[in-house]
């Protein structure tokens, strides 16, 4: 197999603050390889979003790394001088945010944002430029695309300014996209427009993506394999197929106990997982999971589950799997 595009090794990140330090993150890893969609699902609060952040070296004032590796083919991220990690970003490695609102610039036109996103290649005239964006907005399938180029976001509707962020995204065909919840705000008709776009441009890029989501329909429509985060820790990680279809961690399956489109009977009180998730100023000594497991042994409050392989892809961290260790 080919090294991977991305690989995250043993990542740990703590947030720093008034209050105690916050372990947002413990011995993350996972890698994504060439062209692969890679989920990354869990709860809100689960650290996807912190960890996208991490890929992209954004993460905010007072979060830092303890330890762990996060490499962009096979270059060391943490380590790379800002310099280069500016010029990482949008050629190398690209983001899309949930709320376009908020993440691109709504008092300016978005030909005029567009256009900025390019302003590093000196190769580019002004006319080539306002071409790539055209033909990037005609992509992702603008209608008219030469005239919106000066046109503001709030002139759009939600599907249409995902579209245009994923447009700009992609300016610079990167070699990894990270989406982070993009369709969330969005409905299941809109949803799908999306997802397939999504499959369509990694098949003409041929970029990597890593799908951060919280709806399990979205994963299963696109991802080729998937990573479930649960409190800052991965739980289990494998083929998506195996993971939507027989999981094996108490997590997951709960997880997939309380998504809607699973749930056979119509009802108005959804399930949830009961609990909430650990204080991580204080992650508990035994298993993350413990404190809601349905299936705790009196092991798992006192020691940690290791991430144990079933069979060759799948792995799972849970004192039930006996598997190798990995
Ligand atoms: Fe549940 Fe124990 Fe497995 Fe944790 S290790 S998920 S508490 S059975």
């Amino acid at each position: 197999m080919n090294p991977p595009v991305l690989d995250i090794s043993g990542l740990s990140i703590r947030f720093s603050g008034r209050t105690d330090p916050v372990l947002a993150l413990r011995e993350v890893g996972l890698s994504v390889q060439a062209g692969e969609i890679v989920g990354i699902v869990g709860e809100s609060g689960s650290g996807k979003s912190t960890l996208a952040l991490a890929v992209m070296r954004l993460l905010a004032t007072g979060a830092s790394v303890t330890a762990g590796s996060v490499r962009f083919e096979g270059k060391d991220i943490l380590a790379l001088p800002e310099a280069d990690m500016r010029k990482l970003r949008g050629a190398g490695m690209a983001m899309v945010f949930q709320d376009p609102m908020t993440a691109l610039n709504p008092v300016l036109p978005i030909g005029t944002q567009m256009m900025d996103v390019l302003f590093r290649d000196p190769a580019l005239s002004r006319a080539d430029k306002r071409a790539r964006a055209v033909a990037a907005l005609k992509r992702v399938g603008l209608p008219d695309a030469e005239q919106q180029l000066g046109r503001y976001l709030f002139q759009f509707s939600g599907g249409m300014r995902q579209r245009i962020a994923i447009a700009m995204a992609l300016l610079q065909r990167p070699r990894l996209l990270i989406a982070d919840e993009i369709t969330t705000a969005l409905d299941v008709t809109l949803e799908a427009q999306i997802l397939d776009l999504l499959r369509d441009l990694r098949d003409e890029i041929g970029c990597s993506i890593l799908f951060i989501s919280h709806n399990l329909g979205a994963i299963a429509a696109i991802c080729d394999r998937t990573v479930v985060l649960y409190a800052g820790e991965v739980i289990e990680a494998g083929p998506t197929a195996k993971i939507l279809g027989a999981a094996r961690h108490p997590y997951t399956k709960a997880l997939l106990a309380c998504d809607p489109s699973r749930i056979e009977i119509p009802t108005r009180n959804l399930p949830v997982i009961p609990g909430e998730v650990p204080d991580l100023s204080a992650p508990p000594k035994g298993c993350i999971f413990a404190a809601r497991c349905p299936a705790a042994l009196s092991r798992c409050v006192t020691h940690r589950p290791v991430k144990s392989l079933v069979g060759r892809d799948h792995s799972v961290r849970c004192h039930l799997i006996e598997g190798a260790a990995e």
